[in-house]
Protein backbone atom coordinates (compact mmCIF):
# COMPACT_ATOMS: atom_id res chain seq x y z
CA UNK A 1 0.00 0.00 0.00
CA UNK A 2 1.53 3.21 -0.94
CA UNK A 3 0.51 6.89 0.74
CA UNK A 4 1.23 9.93 -0.52
CA UNK A 5 0.29 13.74 0.97
CA UNK A 6 -1.06 16.63 -1.19
CA UNK A 7 -0.42 14.31 -4.08
CA UNK A 8 -2.21 15.72 -8.06
CA UNK A 9 -4.86 14.11 -8.79
CA UNK A 10 -5.01 15.27 -12.10
CA UNK A 11 -2.16 12.37 -13.95
CA UNK A 12 -4.82 9.99 -12.59
CA UNK A 13 -7.72 11.39 -14.50
CA UNK A 14 -7.99 11.11 -18.72
CA UNK A 15 -8.72 14.88 -18.59
CA UNK A 16 -5.82 15.80 -16.73
CA UNK A 17 -7.56 18.05 -14.99
CA UNK A 18 -8.23 18.66 -11.09
CA UNK A 19 -6.18 19.66 -8.13
CA UNK A 20 -4.49 17.39 -5.26
CA UNK A 21 -5.30 15.31 -2.74
CA UNK A 22 -5.03 15.69 0.68
CA UNK A 23 -4.05 12.16 1.12
CA UNK A 24 -3.76 9.40 -1.78
CA UNK A 25 -3.48 5.83 -1.23
CA UNK A 26 -2.90 3.40 -4.03
CA UNK A 27 -4.27 -0.65 -2.91
CA UNK A 28 -3.23 -3.55 -4.42
CA UNK A 29 -5.05 -6.44 -2.51
CA UNK A 30 -8.77 -6.46 -1.51
CA UNK A 31 -7.79 -6.84 2.19
CA UNK A 32 -5.93 -3.21 1.65
CA UNK A 33 -9.12 -1.87 0.00
CA UNK A 34 -11.11 -2.59 2.68
CA UNK A 35 -8.83 -1.50 5.27
CA UNK A 36 -8.29 1.79 3.65
CA UNK A 37 -11.93 2.63 3.35
CA UNK A 38 -12.57 1.69 6.73
CA UNK A 39 -9.68 4.05 8.54
CA UNK A 40 -11.31 6.92 6.64
CA UNK A 41 -14.78 5.71 7.74
CA UNK A 42 -13.53 5.50 11.32
CA UNK A 43 -11.84 9.10 10.96
CA UNK A 44 -14.74 10.42 9.29
CA UNK A 45 -12.40 11.72 6.40
CA UNK A 46 -14.33 12.27 2.98
CA UNK A 47 -13.05 9.31 0.74
CA UNK A 48 -12.63 9.85 -3.31
CA UNK A 49 -12.79 6.12 -5.20
CA UNK A 50 -10.19 6.43 -8.18
CA UNK A 51 -10.23 3.73 -10.73
CA UNK A 52 -8.72 4.74 -14.34
CA UNK A 53 -10.00 8.19 -13.82
CA UNK A 54 -11.28 8.08 -17.02
CA UNK A 55 -15.01 9.27 -15.41
CA UNK A 56 -14.13 11.74 -13.69
CA UNK A 57 -14.18 15.54 -13.16
CA UNK A 58 -12.41 16.67 -10.39
CA UNK A 59 -12.48 20.33 -9.11
CA UNK A 60 -9.59 22.76 -9.48
CA UNK A 61 -9.35 23.16 -5.84
CA UNK A 62 -8.83 19.02 -5.24
CA UNK A 63 -10.52 16.72 -2.75
CA UNK A 64 -9.62 17.08 1.00
CA UNK A 65 -9.67 13.61 2.29
CA UNK A 66 -8.76 10.41 0.72
CA UNK A 67 -8.46 9.12 -2.40
CA UNK A 68 -8.21 6.27 -2.69
CA UNK A 69 -6.75 4.60 -6.11
CA UNK A 70 -7.87 1.02 -6.25
CA UNK A 71 -4.54 -0.99 -8.20
CA UNK A 72 -5.66 -4.69 -7.67
CA UNK A 73 -5.02 -7.17 -10.12
CA UNK A 74 -7.15 -10.81 -10.92
CA UNK A 75 -8.13 -12.06 -14.30
CA UNK A 76 -9.39 -15.54 -13.72
CA UNK A 77 -10.99 -17.04 -16.51
CA UNK A 78 -12.69 -20.88 -15.96
CA UNK A 79 -14.23 -22.09 -18.71
CA UNK A 80 -16.85 -18.93 -19.64
CA UNK A 81 -16.70 -17.97 -15.88
CA UNK A 82 -14.77 -14.82 -15.72
CA UNK A 83 -13.97 -12.88 -12.57
CA UNK A 84 -12.14 -9.43 -12.87
CA UNK A 85 -10.44 -7.89 -9.59
CA UNK A 86 -11.69 -4.32 -9.79
CA UNK A 87 -8.40 -2.78 -10.45
CA UNK A 88 -7.45 -5.03 -14.01
CA UNK A 89 -7.88 -2.77 -16.98
CA UNK A 90 -10.83 -3.56 -18.67
CA UNK A 91 -9.50 -3.31 -22.32
CA UNK A 92 -6.56 -5.83 -21.47
CA UNK A 93 -9.22 -7.86 -19.94
CA UNK A 94 -11.65 -7.87 -23.00
CA UNK A 95 -8.47 -8.50 -25.39
CA UNK A 96 -8.10 -11.86 -23.42
CA UNK A 97 -11.21 -12.70 -23.38
CA UNK A 98 -11.55 -12.44 -27.12
CA UNK A 99 -8.26 -14.47 -27.04
CA UNK A 100 -9.81 -16.77 -25.31
CA UNK A 101 -12.70 -17.25 -28.50
CA UNK A 102 -15.47 -16.03 -25.91
CA UNK A 103 -18.14 -13.64 -26.61
CA UNK A 104 -20.09 -11.04 -24.54
CA UNK A 105 -17.89 -8.32 -24.04
CA UNK A 106 -15.79 -7.90 -27.49
CA UNK A 107 -18.00 -5.02 -28.67
CA UNK A 108 -16.67 -3.01 -25.08
CA UNK A 109 -13.15 -3.18 -26.57
CA UNK A 110 -11.49 0.45 -26.19
CA UNK A 111 -13.78 1.48 -23.05
CA UNK A 112 -11.02 2.68 -20.79
CA UNK A 113 -10.91 2.73 -17.13
CA UNK A 114 -10.99 -0.47 -14.70
CA UNK A 115 -13.13 -3.11 -14.26
CA UNK A 116 -14.00 -2.51 -11.39
CA UNK A 117 -15.81 0.82 -12.37
CA UNK A 118 -17.63 -1.24 -15.46
CA UNK A 119 -20.76 -2.15 -13.16
CA UNK A 120 -20.97 1.64 -11.64
CA UNK A 121 -22.37 3.16 -14.71
CA UNK A 122 -23.31 0.13 -16.64
CA UNK A 123 -20.58 0.74 -19.32
CA UNK A 124 -22.13 0.36 -22.61
CA UNK A 125 -21.03 0.88 -26.54
CA UNK A 126 -22.10 -0.52 -30.14
CA UNK A 127 -25.02 -2.89 -29.00
CA UNK A 128 -23.42 -4.21 -25.29
CA UNK A 129 -23.40 -3.23 -22.21
CA UNK A 130 -21.90 -4.65 -18.92
CA UNK A 131 -25.43 -5.52 -17.60
CA UNK A 132 -26.19 -8.38 -20.10
CA UNK A 133 -23.07 -10.09 -18.88
CA UNK A 134 -22.33 -9.62 -15.51
CA UNK A 135 -23.22 -12.46 -13.27
CA UNK A 136 -22.38 -11.01 -9.28
CA UNK A 137 -20.42 -8.27 -8.61
CA UNK A 138 -18.62 -8.79 -4.70
CA UNK A 139 -18.40 -5.00 -2.75
CA UNK A 140 -17.17 -3.57 0.74
CA UNK A 141 -20.70 -2.39 2.14
CA UNK A 142 -19.73 1.00 4.10
CA UNK A 143 -22.97 1.53 6.04
CA UNK A 144 -22.92 -2.48 7.15
CA UNK A 145 -19.39 -2.75 7.21
CA UNK A 146 -19.21 -6.00 5.24
CA UNK A 147 -17.94 -7.28 2.10
CA UNK A 148 -21.32 -8.44 -0.03
CA UNK A 149 -22.04 -10.62 -3.17
CA UNK A 150 -24.74 -8.87 -5.19
CA UNK A 151 -26.45 -10.71 -7.98
CA UNK A 152 -27.30 -8.81 -11.25
CA UNK A 153 -30.96 -7.86 -10.14
CA UNK A 154 -29.41 -6.63 -6.95
CA UNK A 155 -27.44 -4.09 -9.46
CA UNK A 156 -30.64 -2.67 -10.58
CA UNK A 157 -29.06 -1.83 -14.09
CA UNK A 158 -30.73 0.62 -16.10
CA UNK A 159 -29.17 2.59 -19.13
CA UNK A 160 -25.45 4.06 -17.49
CA UNK A 161 -26.86 3.58 -13.84
CA UNK A 162 -27.06 0.90 -11.43
CA UNK A 163 -27.33 0.81 -7.51
CA UNK A 164 -23.52 1.71 -7.23
CA UNK A 165 -23.97 5.31 -9.00
CA UNK A 166 -27.71 5.41 -6.89
CA UNK A 167 -25.78 5.39 -3.57
CA UNK A 168 -21.97 6.49 -4.34
CA UNK A 169 -21.02 6.95 -1.22
CA UNK A 170 -21.99 3.07 0.18
CA UNK A 171 -20.32 0.29 -2.28
CA UNK A 172 -16.54 -0.12 -3.38
CA UNK A 173 -16.15 -2.72 -6.13
CA UNK A 174 -13.49 -5.53 -5.05
CA UNK A 175 -14.60 -8.14 -8.03
CA UNK A 176 -16.98 -8.22 -10.88
CA UNK A 177 -18.03 -11.74 -12.18
CA UNK A 178 -19.12 -12.33 -15.69
CA UNK A 179 -21.13 -15.30 -17.73
CA UNK A 180 -19.68 -15.13 -21.37
CA UNK A 181 -20.49 -17.46 -24.57
CA UNK A 182 -18.83 -19.85 -26.55
CA UNK A 183 -19.87 -19.44 -29.13
CA UNK A 184 -17.06 -21.48 -31.61
CA UNK A 185 -15.21 -17.80 -31.82
CA UNK A 186 -17.79 -15.74 -32.79
CA UNK A 187 -19.48 -12.23 -31.27
CA UNK A 188 -22.71 -12.14 -29.90
CA UNK A 189 -24.82 -11.04 -32.23
CA UNK A 190 -24.15 -7.79 -32.95
CA UNK A 191 -26.78 -5.30 -32.18
CA UNK A 192 -25.58 -1.89 -33.22
CA UNK A 193 -26.18 -1.10 -37.12
CA UNK A 194 -22.95 1.10 -37.85
CA UNK A 195 -20.35 -2.25 -36.37
CA UNK A 196 -22.62 -4.40 -38.82
CA UNK A 197 -22.29 -1.49 -41.42
CA UNK A 198 -18.66 -1.46 -41.05
CA UNK A 199 -18.74 -5.31 -41.44
CA UNK A 200 -20.77 -6.01 -44.29
CA UNK A 201 -23.44 -7.82 -42.39
CA UNK A 202 -26.88 -7.45 -40.99
CA UNK A 203 -27.49 -6.69 -37.03
CA UNK A 204 -28.13 -9.92 -35.39
CA UNK A 205 -25.63 -11.57 -37.26
CA UNK A 206 -22.35 -13.08 -35.78
CA UNK A 207 -18.49 -12.50 -36.95
CA UNK A 208 -15.64 -13.69 -35.24
CA UNK A 209 -15.57 -12.16 -31.98
CA UNK A 210 -11.44 -11.31 -32.77
CA UNK A 211 -13.06 -8.89 -35.95
CA UNK A 212 -15.69 -7.86 -34.01
CA UNK A 213 -13.14 -6.31 -31.79
CA UNK A 214 -10.79 -4.90 -34.00
CA UNK A 215 -13.91 -3.35 -35.86
CA UNK A 216 -15.35 -1.44 -32.77
CA UNK A 217 -11.75 -0.22 -31.72
CA UNK A 218 -11.34 1.41 -35.68
CA UNK A 219 -14.97 3.17 -35.27
CA UNK A 220 -14.01 4.39 -31.41
CA UNK A 221 -10.32 5.55 -32.76
CA UNK A 222 -12.25 7.25 -35.94
CA UNK A 223 -14.38 9.09 -33.13
CA UNK A 224 -11.31 9.70 -30.84
CA UNK A 225 -12.66 7.30 -28.43
CA UNK A 226 -9.45 5.07 -27.92
CA UNK A 227 -7.09 6.64 -24.99
CA UNK A 228 -4.07 8.25 -27.17
CA UNK A 229 -2.15 10.57 -25.19
CA UNK A 230 -0.85 12.85 -28.27
CA UNK A 231 -4.17 13.10 -28.99
CA UNK A 232 -6.11 15.91 -27.27
CA UNK A 233 -9.27 14.79 -28.63
CA UNK A 234 -9.11 11.55 -26.02
CA UNK A 235 -8.13 14.43 -23.24
CA UNK A 236 -12.03 13.55 -22.29
CA UNK A 237 -14.27 11.26 -20.45
CA UNK A 238 -15.61 10.05 -23.29
CA UNK A 239 -19.04 11.42 -24.29
CA UNK A 240 -20.22 13.98 -21.65
CA UNK A 241 -23.84 13.73 -21.55
CA UNK A 242 -25.72 11.51 -21.73
CA UNK A 243 -28.72 10.61 -23.99
CA UNK A 244 -31.66 11.89 -23.11
CA UNK A 245 -34.74 9.31 -22.35
CA UNK A 246 -38.36 11.00 -22.75
CA UNK A 247 -41.65 10.28 -21.86
CA UNK A 248 -44.80 10.48 -24.25
CA UNK A 249 -45.29 14.34 -23.04
CA UNK A 250 -41.88 15.10 -23.53
CA UNK A 251 -41.58 13.56 -26.87
CA UNK A 252 -44.08 15.66 -27.95
CA UNK A 253 -42.82 19.10 -27.04
CA UNK A 254 -39.41 18.40 -28.63
CA UNK A 255 -40.83 17.11 -31.60
CA UNK A 256 -42.99 20.30 -31.45
CA UNK A 257 -39.77 22.06 -30.89
CA UNK A 258 -37.77 20.39 -33.57
CA UNK A 259 -40.12 21.35 -36.08
CA UNK A 260 -40.72 24.39 -35.43
CA UNK A 261 -36.69 25.32 -35.60
CA UNK A 262 -35.19 22.96 -38.32
CA UNK A 263 -38.37 21.99 -40.25
CA UNK A 264 -41.01 19.74 -40.51
CA UNK A 265 -39.40 17.54 -42.41
CA UNK A 266 -36.67 17.33 -39.78
CA UNK A 267 -36.74 13.84 -37.83
CA UNK A 268 -34.35 13.66 -34.57
CA UNK A 269 -33.10 10.38 -34.01
CA UNK A 270 -35.75 8.33 -31.25
CA UNK A 271 -35.16 4.79 -30.31
CA UNK A 272 -37.25 2.84 -27.78
CA UNK A 273 -35.96 2.80 -24.57
CA UNK A 274 -38.22 0.45 -22.66
CA UNK A 275 -41.27 1.21 -20.64
CA UNK A 276 -42.90 3.43 -23.32
CA UNK A 277 -40.40 5.93 -23.36
CA UNK A 278 -37.96 7.05 -26.26
CA UNK A 279 -34.40 7.62 -26.06
CA UNK A 280 -32.65 10.49 -28.56
CA UNK A 281 -29.41 11.56 -28.93
CA UNK A 282 -27.60 13.91 -27.08
CA UNK A 283 -25.13 14.29 -29.90
CA UNK A 284 -27.52 15.47 -32.43
CA UNK A 285 -28.95 17.81 -30.03
CA UNK A 286 -25.98 19.68 -29.36
CA UNK A 287 -24.87 19.53 -32.75
CA UNK A 288 -28.10 21.04 -34.31
CA UNK A 289 -28.06 23.42 -31.14
CA UNK A 290 -25.04 24.81 -33.10
CA UNK A 291 -21.97 23.37 -31.21
CA UNK A 292 -20.20 21.12 -33.95
CA UNK A 293 -16.81 19.41 -33.65
CA UNK A 294 -14.28 21.62 -32.63
CA UNK A 295 -16.40 24.04 -30.89
CA UNK A 296 -14.91 26.57 -28.69
CA UNK A 297 -12.11 28.97 -28.75
CA UNK A 298 -10.40 28.60 -25.19
CA UNK A 299 -8.38 25.74 -23.95
CA UNK A 300 -11.58 23.42 -23.26
CA UNK A 301 -13.52 22.50 -26.25
CA UNK A 302 -15.96 20.26 -28.22
CA UNK A 303 -13.80 17.18 -29.65
CA UNK A 304 -12.84 17.38 -32.95
CA UNK A 305 -13.74 14.08 -33.60
CA UNK A 306 -17.11 13.39 -31.78
CA UNK A 307 -19.45 16.50 -30.96
CA UNK A 308 -20.08 14.39 -27.21
CA UNK A 309 -17.03 14.64 -26.25
CA UNK A 310 -15.56 17.61 -23.73
CA UNK A 311 -11.85 17.84 -24.05
CA UNK A 312 -8.47 19.58 -22.49
CA UNK A 313 -6.57 20.82 -25.33
CA UNK A 314 -3.51 20.49 -23.05
CA UNK A 315 -3.68 23.75 -20.60
CA UNK A 316 -7.54 23.82 -19.16
CA UNK A 317 -8.44 23.29 -15.99
CA UNK A 318 -11.42 22.22 -14.73
CA UNK A 319 -13.13 25.76 -14.16
CA UNK A 320 -12.72 25.84 -18.56
CA UNK A 321 -14.12 22.60 -19.02
CA UNK A 322 -17.57 23.24 -16.65
CA UNK A 323 -17.72 26.85 -18.51
CA UNK A 324 -18.21 24.80 -21.59
CA UNK A 325 -20.07 22.21 -20.39
CA UNK A 326 -22.60 25.26 -19.48
CA UNK A 327 -22.92 26.55 -22.28
CA UNK A 328 -23.63 23.77 -24.06
CA UNK A 329 -26.16 22.94 -21.60
CA UNK A 330 -28.06 26.15 -21.81
CA UNK A 331 -27.43 26.12 -25.73
CA UNK A 332 -29.41 22.62 -25.96
CA UNK A 333 -32.09 23.60 -23.55
CA UNK A 334 -32.62 27.33 -25.41
CA UNK A 335 -32.71 25.22 -28.86
CA UNK A 336 -34.79 22.03 -27.46
CA UNK A 337 -36.44 22.43 -23.98
CA UNK A 338 -34.31 19.46 -23.02
CA UNK A 339 -31.63 19.65 -20.30
CA UNK A 340 -28.48 17.57 -20.80
CA UNK A 341 -27.17 15.37 -18.14
CA UNK A 342 -23.24 15.14 -17.43
CA UNK A 343 -22.40 11.57 -17.35
CA UNK A 344 -18.84 11.80 -15.18
CA UNK A 345 -18.91 11.99 -12.01
CA UNK A 346 -18.14 15.38 -10.77
CA UNK A 347 -16.19 15.84 -7.62
CA UNK A 348 -16.11 19.08 -5.71
CA UNK A 349 -17.79 20.67 -8.36
CA UNK A 350 -20.89 20.51 -10.61
CA UNK A 351 -22.14 21.80 -13.32
C1 LIG B 1 -11.93 8.21 -24.46
C2 LIG B 1 -13.04 7.67 -23.57
C3 LIG B 1 -14.02 6.85 -24.11
C4 LIG B 1 -15.05 6.35 -23.28
N1 LIG B 1 -16.01 5.55 -23.83
C5 LIG B 1 -16.99 5.05 -23.06
C6 LIG B 1 -17.99 4.20 -23.63
O1 LIG B 1 -17.98 3.91 -24.82
N2 LIG B 1 -18.98 3.75 -22.82
C7 LIG B 1 -19.01 4.03 -21.48
O2 LIG B 1 -19.93 3.56 -20.80
N3 LIG B 1 -18.07 4.81 -20.92
C8 LIG B 1 -17.06 5.33 -21.66
N4 LIG B 1 -16.12 6.14 -21.11
C9 LIG B 1 -16.21 6.49 -19.68
C10 LIG B 1 -15.32 5.62 -18.75
O3 LIG B 1 -14.26 5.03 -19.45
C11 LIG B 1 -16.11 4.50 -18.07
O4 LIG B 1 -17.16 5.04 -17.31
C12 LIG B 1 -15.22 3.65 -17.15
O5 LIG B 1 -15.93 2.54 -16.66
C13 LIG B 1 -14.68 4.43 -15.96
O6 LIG B 1 -13.72 3.62 -15.33
P1 LIG B 1 -12.61 4.22 -14.41
O7 LIG B 1 -11.91 3.08 -13.75
O8 LIG B 1 -11.73 5.14 -15.19
O9 LIG B 1 -13.47 5.01 -13.37
P2 LIG B 1 -13.09 6.37 -12.61
O10 LIG B 1 -13.14 7.49 -13.57
O11 LIG B 1 -11.84 6.19 -11.85
O12 LIG B 1 -14.32 6.49 -11.61
C14 LIG B 1 -15.62 6.74 -12.10
C15 LIG B 1 -16.61 6.62 -10.94
O13 LIG B 1 -16.64 5.28 -10.47
C16 LIG B 1 -16.22 5.22 -9.11
N5 LIG B 1 -15.41 4.00 -8.98
C17 LIG B 1 -14.34 3.64 -9.72
N6 LIG B 1 -13.92 2.42 -9.34
C18 LIG B 1 -14.74 2.02 -8.33
C19 LIG B 1 -14.82 0.87 -7.52
N7 LIG B 1 -13.96 -0.16 -7.65
N8 LIG B 1 -15.80 0.80 -6.57
C20 LIG B 1 -16.68 1.81 -6.41
N9 LIG B 1 -16.65 2.94 -7.15
C21 LIG B 1 -15.69 3.03 -8.11
C22 LIG B 1 -15.44 6.48 -8.86
O14 LIG B 1 -15.46 6.86 -7.49
C23 LIG B 1 -16.21 7.46 -9.72
O15 LIG B 1 -17.38 7.86 -9.05
C24 LIG B 1 -15.07 6.66 -21.90
C25 LIG B 1 -14.05 7.49 -21.37
C26 LIG B 1 -13.05 7.98 -22.19
C27 LIG B 1 -11.97 8.84 -21.61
Amino acid sequence: MQELHDAPLAPLTTFRLGGPATRLITATTDAEVVAAVREADDAGTPLLIIGGGSNLVIGDKGFEGTALRIATRGFDLSGTALELAAGETWTDAVARTVEAGLAGIECLAGIPGSAGATPIQNVGAYGQEVSSTITEVVAYDRTTRETLTLTNAECAFSYRHSRFKEHPERYVVLRVRFALEDADGLSAPLKYAETARALGVEPGDRVPAATARRTVLELRAGKGMVLDPADHDTWSAGSFFTNPILDDAQLAAFLARVSERLGPDVAPPAFPAGDGRTKTSAAWLIDRAGFTKGYGAGPARISTKHTLALTNRGDATTEDLLALAREVVAGVREAFGITLVNEPVTVGVSL
